[in-house]
Formats: structure tokens, C-alpha cells, sequence
């Protein structure tokens, strides 16, 4: 094994950039950049209710999840055909590319798109199509979750999935996301015991902002095998032995936290604490485009608030992997290059 401690701390953003990792919660709606969003509108003749990409970039000042939401389904609105899903996901491969990930896992809402008559097969073919060239051309391995959105019925939940069975071999799991408050896991119960029959893999937002009780509820009654953010669990002491007793892993994305004002500050953040507990914890970008940073932000930004050490930044970046979906084999390499990057970090000093 690798001499962690040999590793100098100023070597440590060039370390967190270089080293290969995984995301496991990107919303890949929430990479669409503003300049992407008016050439879309142009090539699609949307309107859009701002002048130009200055004036759309001014208004990414949240006070919470919900004023975030209004605008990130407004960016939504120019995504009509298959070729538009396709471009929206390659320029988020490509940053992906530059930040080292070696897997990544996106969440897209098809619900966003059906309910403006986009066809079901426009979304999940273009967003496929990107994710087979990010394997071949860029060699990262990319699967596709569907979140239900949570302030829509469970019934509308269902029928979605339903909707989405022609394409079953595209995706490999389901989510939940979208307003957290007042739509707690309960409300979709039935949607995730079908996916479940289904052979699904389950994740759902949980515990953003919305209380522990959220949580458990996502672990009992979806049954889900990650939990998306989750960092309200600190509030909970008997929800921390059983997540870190468990090693359930949890999604957590500090610029986004921050963005929408779940903590006030980056050194408020409590990944620092959910780690020293012994919790499963990965960190991931959540709406990239919209919370200032992409996956390497997301670690450099959060490590210097937070003063993390090159002995965390292992851990966050194994966490990724071995909680990701990938076949094992794949998790396997990938740890074997982990290994070999913080030893010639080790090595070189
Ligand atoms: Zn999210």
C-alpha cells in the first residue's frame, strides 16, 4: 500500500484533479451550459425570456431548491429532439473527460421532456447514443438513471415507467428528485417496488432538505441502494450508526449545498464530519452548469474550505468506484489505477 502521508499537501489539487474517480449524481438537464442553451433555442426556435447568455447567467442567484428548479426547467425548454438530448450529454462527457472520471452515472427527468411532447424515445436514445461514444471515444463508462419527479403524482411515476419499457435496455436504474419538501419517499412506494421487480437499481434524493425522516424512509419503504445527498442525517444520531454500520453510500454535492443555501459557507460543510463518522460518503456536481463547478470544482473547492488531507481524498475517490453500478471487473481496474496514482504521488517525493 501506497505511504499516503508521504504525499505533500501542496501536491494535493493536482492529486484531487488527476486521480480517477466516478459521479454518481449529475443530472444531466443540469450541465446544460447557458451558452449550449442559446444555441439550442436557435437551432430549435425557442424563445427564451432572457436577452442573451449574460443576462441568463445573472439570474443562477438561488435562495433555495425551488428557485433553482424554476429556472433549470426554463433551460430545459429548448431540448426537443434526439440530436439536441445527444449534444447536452457529449459536452458534459467531455468536462467529465478532463476531470479524470472514469464512470459516470446520469440521472435524466423524462418527465421534464413528455410532459412538453417531447417523444420518450428522443430522450432516452439521444442521451444513450452519448453514453455508448463516451465509452468508445472517450473511454468513459456512462449508464443512464431515470428520476421520477417528486412533486408530480405517483401515478404519473408509474406511467412513466411504463412509458420507458420499449427502452428497458438503456438504463440500468430509478431515482427520485425534484422538490423535496412536502414529497417525502412514502408518496412513491408503489413506482419503486415496480422498478425493483423490474431488476432496477434504486436511488433517491433524500435528506437535502428535507428532514432524517426522509431518509429512513428512503431506506424502509423504497428500499433504495444510495442515498442522494443526505446530509441532513447529521441531525440524527441513530440514522449516522446506521448508515455508517451499513456503508450505505451517500451522494453528497457540496457546491450545490452551498448554491442553494443549505449551508452558508463551504467550511460549514459537515462532509468532513459525515467522513471522520465512518459514512460511505462520495462527492458528485449535482446541476454543474448551474452551481458554479464540475466534479474536480466540486473536490478542490471542498478540500481547501475544509482542509481534507490526501488520506480523504482516497477514500471519497474508492467510495465512487466501489458504490457505483459498474460491473465489478471495471471496479476492479479502476481501483488498481487509483492505487497507482496516489503511489507515484507517494513515489515522486
Ligand atoms: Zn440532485
Amino acid at each position: 500500500m501506497f505511504k499516503v502521508h508521504a504525499i505533500p499537501p501542496e501536491r494535493l489539487p493536482e492529486l484531487l484533479s488527476l486521480m480517477p474517480k466516478a459521479e454518481l449524481h449529475i443530472h444531466i438537464e443540469g450541465s446544460l451550459e447557458p451558452e449550449l442553451i442559446f444555441a439550442l433555442a436557435k437551432r430549435n426556435d425557442v424563445q427564451l425570456p432572457y436577452a442573451d447568455v449574460a443576462a441568463l447567467r445573472s439570474a443562477y442567484a438561488f435562495t433555495n431548491l425551488q428557485s433553482f428548479l424554476d429556472l433549470y426547467y426554463a433551460g430545459a425548454s429548448v431540448l426537443l429532439h434526439e440530436q439536441d438530448f445527444y449534444d447536452m450529454a457529449w459536452a458534459y462527457f467531455e468536462k467529465a473527460k478532463a476531470d479524470h472520471v472514469v464512470r459516470a452515472e446520469l440521472f435524466f427527468d423524462p418527465q421534464t421532456h413528455t410532459a412538453r411532447g417531447v417523444a420518450m424515445g428522443a430522450v432516452i436514445e439521444g442521451l444513450s447514443r452519448a453514453c455508448r461514444d463516451a465509452h468508445t471515444q472517450l473511454g468513459i463508462s456512462a449508464d443512464l438513471i431515470l428520476c421520477f419527479l417528486r412533486h408530480l403524482s405517483e401515478d404519473e411515476a408509474l406511467a412513466t415507467l411504463e412509458e420507458a419499457m420499449p427502452w428497458r435496455e438503456h438504463f440500468i436504474g430509478v431515482g427520485l428528485d425534484s422538490s423535496e419538501l412536502g414529497h417525502p419517499p412514502e408518496k412513491f412506494a408503489r413506482v419503486f417496488a415496480r422498478a425493483r421487480e423490474l431488476g432496477l437499481h434504486c436511488v433517491a434524493h433524500a435528506g437535502e432538505e428535507g428532514p432524517p425522516a426522509y431518509i429512513w424512509g428512503a431506506l424502509d419503504v423504497l428500499q433504495v441502494e444510495r442515498i442522494d445527498h443526505g446530509v441532513q442525517a447529521i441531525h440524527d444520531a441513530g440514522l449516522m450508526q446506521r448508515l455508517a454500520d451499513s456503508q450505505m453510500p451517500l451522494t453528497v454535492c457540496p457546491l450545490s449545498n452551498l448554491k442553494l443555501c443549505v449551508f452558508k459557507n463551504l467550511a460549514d460543510h459537515n462532509l468532513g464530519q459525515m467522513l471522520d463518522a465512518g459514512l460511505c460518503i462520495t462527492l458528485n456536481s449535482d446541476d454543474p452548469a448551474y452551481f458554479g463547478g464540475y466534479l474536480n470544482d466540486n473536490y478542490l473547492q471542498t478540500f481547501a474550505a475544509l482542509h481534507l488531507n490526501a488520506q480523504q481524498a482516497y477514500k471519497l475517490a474508492a467510495n465512487s468506484i466501489e458504490a457505483s453500478f459498474a460491473p465489478e471487473a471495471d471496479k476492479h481496474r479502476w481501483m488498481h489505477e487509483l492505487k497507482a496514482c496516489f503511489q507515484g504521488f507517494a513515489e515522486q517525493d
